[in-house]
């Protein structure tokens, strides 16, 4: 695997508040104005893509406006009470954008629930629509933003063509006066796609996203955003890098999913962020990171870390041998957990795998069975939760289903098992 080579020095930490203030080199402050584009041919921000304006709610993105930083609530949105939390945690650590997942009816009334309960902190908020794209049509009246993944898009209706979901979607934002996001993932691409495209998935992941833009503007829709993301850094590098070539214009939604536990989940983000911000590619940001619920405002922070050490050209040295080793990748966690012993579970590979942590090996831990299956296939060892008990697989192969108790020695032996294999 090539790896990335960084000949840049170690300039430190800028941590900051919440409002945001950036110091430039010589330490003069500058308040609230992350990520604008600049003036200064020599700064890292000069060459920021003249993507074109998306209204979100009250956010501007794209057009050289400040990067905008997004979350999401990871607890179950019925859930209101906890729900309402995230939300006023994560404005309080200075989110501009919040995302929710609404997978039912009954989660559509609790998002209008919460949006009642949240009037006074005025969020913008997001929706995320995975298999149901149907309820575009009633989450909308209390959203800024809906998110459709054009991998889930196959789910219902399996006789209706795309491009006519699509147009239902679009007729729905546009009545509404609302943005959408084009979400693709690496892990839950179009299957089409990937048959057509076999090992190149960043292929298939750019393609379908040029694709779903194709058909927004064909309906004259053009108030959209862009992710195309992956767990691997590399790969965001290289679809963020391709899909802008294509289409330069269109605002990017810049993130590394299922970026894992800090400290190295912010190192995969940082890696990926610097290099694209610093060549003028993303218009927003998400900080994806296994957290407990009541330290996911550390996803905002990271973000604004990171931005305005990019800002300040402040960029990190990596250690050569970062990217060496047992790598463990592991779901921010959202609405869609089936059970919360997900992020302890996560926890606890971790320090069960220490042993192996010179493998070359990739341990996958997703949250529920909608993005789970997927985003696992490609890890030597995956386990996707259910709300009793764990999948457990080798690469696509299912080896059982265990309960929360049974899991960790299975894994100990799968993995012990899969080492010897490679040796
Ligand atoms: Fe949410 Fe499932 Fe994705 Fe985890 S894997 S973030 S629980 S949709």
């Amino acid at each position: 695997m090539e790896r990335y080579k960084w000949n840049i020095k170690w300039i430190g930490t800028q941590s900051l508040n919440k409002n945001r203030v950036l110091l430039d080199l010589a330490g003069n402050a500058e308040v609230n104005t992350p990520m604008s584009k600049s003036n200064d041919s020599t700064s890292p921000f000069s060459r920021r893509k003249d993507t074109r304006l998306v209204k979100v709610g009250k956010v501007e993105i794209g057009s050289g406006r400040s990067i905008a930083i997004q979350s999401m609530a990871a607890t179950k949105t019925q859930n209101i009470e906890a729900t309402v939390n995230q939300i006023k945690l994560l404005t309080e650590a200075g989110a501009d954008i919040i995302r929710v997942a609404v997978d039912s009816k009954a989660d559509v009334i609790a998002l209008a629930e919460i949006r009642r309960r949240t009037d006074e902190l005025n969020p913008t908020i997001s929706v995320d629509l995975q298999e149901n794209y149907r309820l575009a049509a009633e989450v909308a009246p209390y959203v800024d933003k809906i998110r459709y993944n054009p991998g889930h898009l196959h789910h219902h209706e399996k006789s209706k063509p795309i491009k006519d979901k699509v147009a239902f979607i679009a007729k729905v934002a546009a009545t509404h006066n609302i943005a959408l996001r084009i979400g693709v993932n690496c892990g839950s691409v179009d299957p089409q796609k990937l048959l057509k495209f076999g090992a190149d998935d960043v292929g298939a992941m750019v393609e379908s996203a040029d694709e779903h833009c194709a058909m927004l503007e064909n309906l004259g829709f053009t108030r959209y955003v862009v992710s195309l993301k992956d767990s691997d850094w590399r790969k965001v590098v290289e679809g963020n890098r391709r899909f802008s070539e294509m289409r330069p214009n269109v605002p990017l939604h810049l993130g590394v999913t299922e970026a894992g536990m800090p400290p190295d989940g912010v190192i995969k983000t940082r890696i990926a962020f610097e290099q694209l911000i610093s060549e003028g590619i993303g218009d927003t940001i998400r900080v994806s990171l296994t957290l407990p619920f009541e330290d996911k405002g550390q996803e905002i922070l990271a973000g604004q870390e990171i931005l305005s050490d990019i800002a300040a050209g402040r960029f990190r040295s990596v250690p050569p041998n970062f990217d060496e080793g047992l790598n463990i990748i592991s779901c921010p966690s959202c609405s869609r957990v089936e059970n919360e012993a997900f992020i302890e579970l996560a926890q606890d590979i971790k320090v069960i795998t220490k042993f192996a942590e010179k493998e070359d090996l990739t341990i996958a831990v997703m949250g529920c069975r909608v993005n789970g299956p997927g985003e696992t296939d490609d890890a030597d060892i995956g386990l996707w939760c259910g709300p009793t008990g764990v999948n457990l697989k080798k690469g696509e192969e299912l080896i059982g289903h265990f309960s929360y108790t049974e899991i960790i020695p299975r894994v100990k032996t799968l993995l012990d098992k899969t080492i010897s294999e490679k040796s």
